[in-house]
């Protein structure tokens, strides 16, 4: 009998600042490193915080542009471009897959930052091809934790399944100062989500209502954290779950990456 092979891995990145594009640091160089480490996928579907909407959507073009979602930063960040194919078939078939919801194709985005700012480390040959799955904020989380479930049998097709987001992410109380330690709250958070997942206990991530206090500050808005549920939902019993990285950069921006498999 031929054994099957694992699942691809699948990651959860905190991607933080735009800025690690143009100005690699140790979470950078980190990235570089994973993705010479990883098993080279077949294709990527990245879910990201940047690309939120009101319903379900799927980047469906052949040839994603490059979007450059930010305002204020240097001139490099703007001229950066991932130059990846897309993958129009891998759209549909997810369409398949997540069948009876409906789910758009997309012709009109590309890659945001949080797409790109971590690929371009990640991949810098930029020759896999990308999609991204949007996030639909009318939906409640177990939405996407239940999205993940239903991509993660890609995994078996070697399909990267990469979440970008932030696992505490308050743009209200970063500080800029080099090396400001982290608000209390939000190394709080951050641990509390690393224990809930070592314990699998992916209810509790769940539920909002009964989260810690600190949730208020780490998440006042969903779309950072919902890609972190989508990843967890894809989880299968054979997997390993590790923390590439831990830190929160800037105070109030978690870097925590999760990785299964
Ligand atoms: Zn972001």
């Amino acid at each position: 009998m031929p054994t099957q092979p694992l699942p691809h891995p699948a990651l959860f990145l905190g991607h933080g600042t735009p800025m690690h594009a143009i100005a690699p640091g140790p979470v950078a160089m980190h990235w570089r490193e994973m993705g010479k480490s990883l098993p080279r996928p077949s294709a990527i579907v990245v879910i990201s915080a940047h690309w939120t909407l009101s319903h379900c959507a799927v980047t469906a073009m052949s040839q994603p542009r490059t979007i450059h979602d930010f305002g204020g930063f240097p001139r490099a960040l703007y001229q950066i471009q991932y130059p990846c194919p897309g993958q129009p078939d891998l759209a549909r078939r997810i369409a398949d897959l997540l069948h009876p919801l409906p789910l758009e194709q997309d012709m009109s985005w590309g890659l945001d930052h949080g797409a790109w700012a971590v690929l371009k480390h990640l991949y810098p040959a930029a020759d896999i091809p990308v999609i991204e799955v949007a996030l639909d904020l009318t939906q409640p989380p177990i939405f996407h934790y239940e999205l993940g479930q239903r991509l993660a049998h890609l995994r078996s097709e070697q399909i990267l399944l990469l979440g970008s987001g932030n696992i505490v992410h308050h743009l209200g109380a970063v500080r800029w100062e080099a090396d400001a330690p982290a608000h209390p709250w939000a190394q709080f958070f951050d641990n509390w989500v690393v224990e809930k997942i070592r314990a699998e206990d992916h209810g509790a991530l769940l539920n909002w209502e009964n989260w810690p206090e600190a949730a208020h500050l780490a998440v006042p808005t969903p779309e950072h954290f919902l890609p972190l549920l989508v990843i967890l939902g894809s989880k299968t019993p054979a997997d390993d779950v590790s923390f590439p990285w831990r830190g929160i950069e800037m105070s109030a921006i978690s870097m925590t990456s999760v990785q299964l498999g």
